[in-house]
């Protein structure tokens, strides 16, 4: 088995390496060639969160899990609260392949799935883009965007707004102009709209958005957790990573509950991958991605680290 430890990923991986393993991944799925298994998730107690995200890509040969999770008292501790270690095994075997660290890798996936919506979805001539939410994700999130449209100036707001000066920096290292708004003229101002919070209630409102907006709704990926108000959604056209997460763990979750939508309404984005169903139709309309992150998406992305470092000599290995 080869061990790729945290340390090691950075130099492994890119985000463009990200983005195309994500984007085969999603249209694997979509081709019927690749299924993520049911989301474990657990509480642990004292606000720690556990759990394990896995599945079998054929096409790809990948087979794994994703065992992570939240665990608060961390960050007193020096290290980051959010953990996770990707597990990949041979699909003809059972046999474990690889170990990999899977912090950063989750931050690449995440932003680079978001970031596939954009390209697929964004209205070509995207000028401004908001982001809602100014913590570890969000300037991941934000970098991926930039790479996928030529945005001229970032608009921002966050509930806690200490936290966007660091945002900004993100911002002005890409060469954008970037600035703090109510929002209110975050709606009114963007184009793409990524919302990366951990809110437990909706902060972006219906009346917020204008027509032609693409919204990548990426913070919501448990129950209980909601970004937008339920009514934008029954306006958008929705698209997901995977319905059955979506409908359960994702953004639809609310509206779904609040007899808005139904499932049979979000299109799985990796179907307009493959070319098996229509992106944005319309400069007016609003698409929406619910980006829940799964299981797939990880494998794939701790599958390319393990080839980059087999390639370079430099993956550890133990018998097991
Ligand atoms: P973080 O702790 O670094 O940042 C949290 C963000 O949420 C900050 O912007 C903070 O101001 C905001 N926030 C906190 N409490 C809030 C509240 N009560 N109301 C509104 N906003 C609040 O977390 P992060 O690592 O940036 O992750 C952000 C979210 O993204 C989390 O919910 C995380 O679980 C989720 N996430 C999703 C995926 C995916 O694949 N969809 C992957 C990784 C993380």
């Amino acid at each position: 088995m080869l061990i790729i430890p945290e340390a090691l990923i950075a130099d492994l991986v890119t985000p463009e390496d990200a983005f195309a393993a994500v984007e085969a991944t999603f249209a694997a799925m979509a081709r019927g060639e690749a299924c993520n298994f049911p989301v474990v998730r657990e509480a642990l107690g004292e606000g720690r969160q556990y759990g394990f995200k896995s599945g079998l890509d054929r096409a790809g040969r990948t087979l794994g899990l994703k065992a992570g999770g939240y665990f608060p008292g961390n960050a007193a501790k020096g290290i980051a609260n959010h953990q996770s270690t990707v597990c990949l095994f041979d699909p003809e075997t059972g046999r474990p392949t690889a170990m990999v660290g899977g912090n950063l890798l989750t931050a690449l996936r995440t932003a680079a799935a978001s970031a596939i919506s954009i390209d697929r979805l964004a209205r070509q001539d995207a000028k401004v883009l908001g982001m809602v939410g100014a913590g570890h994700q969000a300037a991941f999130q934000l970098r991926a965007a930039a790479r996928v449209r030529r945005f001229e100036k970032v608009v921002a707001w966050n509930l806690h707004p200490e936290m966007l000066p660091r945002l900004g920096a993100v911002a002005a290292e890409l060469g954008l102009p970037f600035e703090a708004v109510s929002l209110d003229r975050l709606g009114a101002e963007a184009d793409v709209i990524v919302t990366i919070t951990s809110s437990p209630a909706a902060a972006l409102l219906d009346a917020h958005v204008r027509p032609g907006t693409h919204l990548a709704c990426m913070g919501t990926d448990t129950k209980g957790k909601q970004e937008v108000e339920p009514a934008l959604l029954a306006r958008a056209r929705l698209f997901t990573d995977e319905v059955a997460q979506s409908v359960s763990i994702g953004e639809t979750q609310h509206a779904i509950a609040a007899g808005l939508i139904a499932a049979a309404d979000i299109t799985p984005l990796g179907a307009v991958i493959a070319g098996l169903a229509e992106g944005r139709r319309s400069d007016r309309e609003i698409t929406l991605f619910d980006g829940t992150g799964v299981g797939l998406q990880d494998l794939a992305v701790a599958q390319a680290a393990v080839s980059r470092a087999v390639e370079r000599g430099i993956a550890r290995k133990v018998e097991i």
